[in-house]
């Protein structure tokens, strides 16, 4: 099998498998206990913290543990919005497409009687800044977008935003979790005051990630406890985080030469894709994107019967669209860039990784043609 679906999460490296081995025998003290061996896993937690933190751009401080990407964006929703009503201040901006599980949050404040207000974006799936300087004005408390798309790919304009919700008085906050082991983008430099990830992008173990919460800023918790300051309660997850930190350093150490090779391949898929039929659409095209993420649809061909076709030649990817009780949805992503239903129902999200190689491309390709071509002739001579 060849697996195109790094975005949706990454094989746990040989790294962080043997930490979080070595933390499970050795380690499984409580990092709150007095004693020696209580001790041994608190320091070793102080550690991790160090690591992630370098990798980030980060102070080891300003890193909270979380359970993963999701809990890390509802302690910055959540937590953003009560500092900015203190303030009088009770207005949510966010991106049309952000990810399902933030965009449930805002639907649950939005009953709750919190203004929520989405910033749109173009057909080619990049943020709209006119609208965004429209809405980002100084009754809000908290704008919130993604460094990275995770269906297109496409980046968000972080340093622009950053000026406008600074200039309006608001904070900014960014889920960077598709942008770790992708982009050089980190915490330090981007303007951010709330930074999300997740380790299980970063071939790190699932169900732990990281909220950076920028130095001075008196976020309350999501769960109340001693932990982490005060601002993440709970006994810590100290095999995941160790298994995050290795993860972390392991990426450090060939970051740009992964970033150029993934580049690289997507330039050959996508060359490779196109070159086989004008019904092959790709979406952001010529935007800046990530450089592991190809998001098209083969005509209208649903996506479920192509991701059925790509797996039966032994290709694994993904749809945008999220699968529900009633059936396929259409993604919300391509719904915002403006395709209609059907078209929203038709992106393959296509996504590499470090270890992805030339041979699993080309043979990505080779599927395509094998499985997909005669289904877009059907489809061409069915609608001239
Ligand atoms: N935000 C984005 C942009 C994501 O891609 C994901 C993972 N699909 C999440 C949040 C949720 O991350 P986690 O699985 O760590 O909760």
């Amino acid at each position: 099998m060849t697996y195109f679906d790094h975005n949706a999460t990454t094989q746990p490296c040989a790294e962080a498998i043997e930490e979080m081995q070595d933390a499970l025998v050795k380690l499984w003290a409580n990092p709150s206990s007095t004693h020696a061996a209580g001790q041994a896993a608190r320091s070793a937690l102080a550690d991790a913290r160090t690591r992630v933190a370098r990798f980030l751009g980060c102070q080891g401080a300003e890193l909270v543990f979380t359970s993963g990407a999701t809990e890390a964006n509802h302690m910055a929703i959540l937590g953003g919005l009560a500092l900015g009503r203190v303030r009088g201040r009770q207005r949510v901006v966010l991106s049309a497409v952000e990810h399902p599980g933030l965009l449930a949050l805002a639907a649950r404040l939005r009953a709750e009687g919190v203004v929520v207000d989405m910033i749109p974006v173009h057909r080619d799936g990049s943020l709209d800044l006119q609208a965004a300087d429209r809405l980002i004005g100084d009754d809000v408390a908290l704008v919130s977008v993604m460094g990275a798309n995770n269906e297109t790919g496409v980046c968000m304009p972080l340093d622009e935003l950053a000026l406008r919700a600074h200039a309006a008085g608001a904070l900014l906050h960014v889920d960077a979790t598709q942008l770790i082991g992708k982009s050089l983008r980190r915490f330090d430099t981007s303007g951010a005051d709330l930074w999300s990830t997740s380790a299980h992008k970063l071939h790190g173990p699932k169900g732990v990630g990281a909220l950076v919460v920028r130095k001075g800023l008196a976020l309350p918790a999501l769960l109340s406890g001693r932990q982490e300051r005060q601002r993440r309660g709970g006994t810590e997850n100290l095999p995941g985080i160790l298994g995050f930190a290795a993860a972390a350093e392991r990426a450090s150490l060939t970051l740009a030469a992964d970033i150029a090779h993934m580049q690289g391949l997507q330039e050959r898929l996508e060359r490779g894709l196109l070159a086989l039929s004008p019904q092959v659409h790709l979406y952001g095209e010529g935007r800046a994107r990530l450089p592991n993420t190809t998001l098209l649809r083969f005509g209208t061909l649903d996506a479920d019967l192509v991701l059925t076709r790509l797996e039966r030649g032994g290709v694994l990817a993904s749809s945008g669209a999220a699968c529900s009780a009633g059936g396929t949805q259409p993604s919300h992503v391509l719904l915002a860039m403006g395709e209609s239903p059907e078209q929203a129902k038709a992106g393959i999200r296509l996504s590499t990784g470090r270890d992805t190689t030339v041979d699993d491309v080309d043979r990505c390709v080779a599927v395509v043609t094998a499985q997909l071509l005669p289904l877009l002739a059907e489809e061409a001579v069915a609608t001239p």
